[in-house]
């Protein structure tokens, strides 16, 4: 992310607050788009990386379409202004009212992850008078070399996708049945991938059902090989969609099938930043904690996966010493921290600090627990600052809760008359 006046901006909409790049997402976005532009692709960004309207919109305007994963997600696309019909929805657990919100939609394709979700998303077709297009994510039993056992998915013990071998018995069944419309293999093999071969790999196993089907008379239209490029944490830049085009476009491009990609933090997570206020600077136990006033509500990455997220002042420091402290949140869990053992320039209360790389899977992860307000999102265009969502308030906390109304039953003695 360019040179942004973030002490401004947490000055003007307070803090913790999330600032998004948008001219970061259009790199970001293009980077892909020219990598692939020799094959028919579409960039089916995962919304649920990050899901703010503004953003949504975006992409939808740069061409992309979207990865979703809930009708939630879909209602958001909508609401965004995303064509329908680049939305592809993904999930284990899609429930009836999710297809049938998708059918009515007319989204680009189902890409379902069971036989029973097959069928049931027959069923809810035919009862709609409808046809279902329909993509199928097959387990190519890819152990993806990531860096936390959550962040993979393409190993045969993962809940994610069907097996191979059972794979192409679904295929043939929903290339017979009358209101399926069978249109594409999917993979998904994990996420913060920073080696391209996975995705060979990942490629050779759906060419090769690919080219199966094909021989008994069962043409796809695409190939989507899912999300997961890796981004710099640490400042290095990540997984480059060149490289991995390099390397897929070869044995891909003879096939003419369409390609799609459904990247989520690559296009977001570099865009993103945090911005939290210190609040106290405390000792104890022979370590210095700096608390802030944003953590695991606001950024649930470090304490869920033991993510790294750069933490740095906003302003000028290299004039004051450097200590190793924790940066930690106001939250009631140990668990709540941001950076730990972090060597930075020891900041004073009132401060402003960064967490860089944090646009994906930071506000989407965002939670109400200890009854914190979520917090406010911008964006940014060049010299312009738009408020992309407001800061929660104290009511937003309580809407929706009620008490009921029966008498009573208490045993407060004070209310005893
Ligand atoms: C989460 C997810 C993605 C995006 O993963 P990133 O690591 O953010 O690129 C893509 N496809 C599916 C099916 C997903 O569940």
């Amino acid at each position: 992310m360019g040179p942004l006046p973030l002490n401004e901006l947490a000055e003007r909409f307070d803090t913790p607050l999330y600032v998004y790049d948008l001219q970061e997402v259009d790199r970001r976005c293009q980077a892909f788009h020219t990598a692939f532009r020799d094959v028919d692709f579409l960039l089916a960004y995962s919304v649920k990386a990050n899901g703010n309207l503004a953003v949504l919109r975006r992409l939808a305007s740069l061409g992309s379409g979207a990865d979703i994963v809930s009708g939630g997600e879909l209602h958001r696309c909508l609401a965004a202004g995303m064509p329908a019909e680049r939305i592809y929805f993904a999930g284990v657990g899609k429930r009836r009212d999710e297809m049938v919100a998708g059918l009515e939609a007319g989204i680009g394709a189902f890409h379902v992850e069971s036989a029973g979700e097959l069928s049931l998303l027959g069923e809810v077709a035919r009862a709609s008078g409808a046809t279902a297009p329909v993509g199928i994510r097959v387990n190519p039993d890819i152990l993806s070399p990531t860096f936390h056992e959550y962040t993979r998915t393409g190993h045969a013990a993962s809940k994610f996708g069907v097996p191979m071998d059972e794979a192409r018995d679904l295929f043939r069944w929903a290339w017979k049945h009358p209101s399926l419309d069978l249109r594409g293999a999917v993979v998904h093999i994990g996420s913060q991938i920073l080696d391209p071969a996975p995705y060979l790999n990942a490629q050779r196993s759906i060419l090769q059902i690919v080219r199966d089907l094909k021989s008994e008379g069962i043409e796809l239209e695409y190939a989507d090989l899912g999300g997961g490029f890796g981004v710099g944490y640490q400042g290095d830049p990540g997984l480059d969609p060149g490289e991995v085009a390099a390397l897929l476009l070869p044995e891909l491009a003879p096939t003419g099938l369409r390609l799609l990609l459904e990247p989520g933090r690559s296009i977001v997570g570099e865009a993103g930043i945090l911005l939290v206020r210190v609040l106290y600077v405390k000792r104890s136990g022979g370590k210095v904690f700096v608390v802030t006033d944003g953590g695991m509500t606001e950024l649930l990455r470090p304490s869920h996966y033991g993510g790294f997220h750069r933490v740095e002042p906003v302003e000028e420091a290299s004039d004051r010493p450097t200590e190793e402290v924790d940066v930690v949140g106001p939250v009631c869990e140990s668990g709540d921290f941001l950076a730990r053992e972090r060597a930075l320039p020891l900041p004073e209360p009132g401060e402003v600090l960064a967490v860089r790389t944090a646009g994906a899977y930071g506000f989407t992860m965002a939670s109400n627990y200890n009854s914190r307000c979520r917090p406010a999102e911008v964006v940014v265009d060049g010299t312009r600052v738009h408020l992309a969502r407001r800061r929660e308030s104290l009511d937003d906390l309580i809407q929706g809760e009620s008490i009921p109304d029966w008498p009573e039953q208490g045993t407060d003695p004070s209310s005893a008359s």
